[in-house]
């Protein structure tokens, strides 16, 4: 399986940060790896127009429905019209400041299939789940909600984001990191069979430059989801480079 380097740009960015996708597309002329670039779906099709072959461009989130009465929603097809090729769903951030849940991100993960996108995942245990022991539980409960049945392993990824480390400057261990991400491919593997062993399980939450190669050391760690480290093509192409 090829790796990915994603970076979720989350509520940052407009016109004149573009220009860090011409910086990036220049780092990032040929590799043996993809790279994603998720930007607020205002750039998206201006950002589809300037990654060039060599970057693809992907949306934050969808609605589930096709189209319809959905004010201020985007569908699965619109993210593909604007040029995209990924979606990332289920972001801890979703879950939090929309109330998504595993039903929800499974609904829209099959709206994502059907148009033709990849999707990409998310999971990730809080602080006070780690604490009381249950991380382990909480992953495999949110995989098992959050994909639909009969999906072959090649045609989605999944992201485990722990939700403590988004943004803080905090990492898990690797040993943690490695732990989990064991337990995603044997949950995988016992629900799709051996196509599992082709679905992209990325590592996220405060990946940086320094902390890259020995996260991508890591066991079944197969890219990094990325979010403040990707608004900076230096930091970003650094950590492409790690993968
Ligand atoms: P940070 O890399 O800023 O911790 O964010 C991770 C993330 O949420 C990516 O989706």
């Amino acid at each position: 399986m090829r790796k990915l380097a994603a970076g979720n740009w989350k509520m940052n960015g407009t016109s004149a940060e573009l220009s860090e996708l011409d910086a990036l597309a220049k780092v990032h002329a040929e590799s043996s790896v993809d790279v994603l670039i998720c930007p607020p779906a205002t750039l998206l099709s201006r950002a589809a127009d300037r990654a060039g072959n060599s970057i693809f461009v992907g949306g934050q989130d969808c609605h589930a429905a096709k189209s319809g009465a959905h004010t201020g929603d985007i569908s699965a097809d619109m993210l593909k019209d604007a040029g995209a090729t990924h979606v990332i769903l289920g972001h801890s951030e979703r879950r939090t400041d929309h109330g998504e849940t595993d039903a929800t991100v499974r609904v829209k993960t099959v709206a994502a299939l059907g148009a033709g996108l990849l999707p990409l995942v998310c999971v990730g245990e809080t602080e006070s789940e780690r604490d009381a022991g249950d991380t382990l539980d909480v992953i495999r409960s949110q995989l098992a909600g959050s994909l639909p049945d009969d999906l072959n392993g090649a045609d989605f990824v999944v992201a485990y984001e722990p939700v403590w480390a988004i943004g803080t400057g905090r990492v898990p261990t690797l040993y943690q990191i490695a732990e989990v991400h064991e337990l995603m491919r044997a949950e995988l593997t016992g629900r799709f069979g051996s196509s599992a062993n082709e679905t992209p399980l990325l590592y996220g939450g405060s990946v940086k430059p320094g902390n890259a190669a020995e996260i991508f050391a890591t066991s079944n760690v197969d890219g990094a989801l990325v979010g403040g480290a990707s608004l900076k093509a230096s930091d970003f192409g650094a950590i492409i480079q790690a993968l």
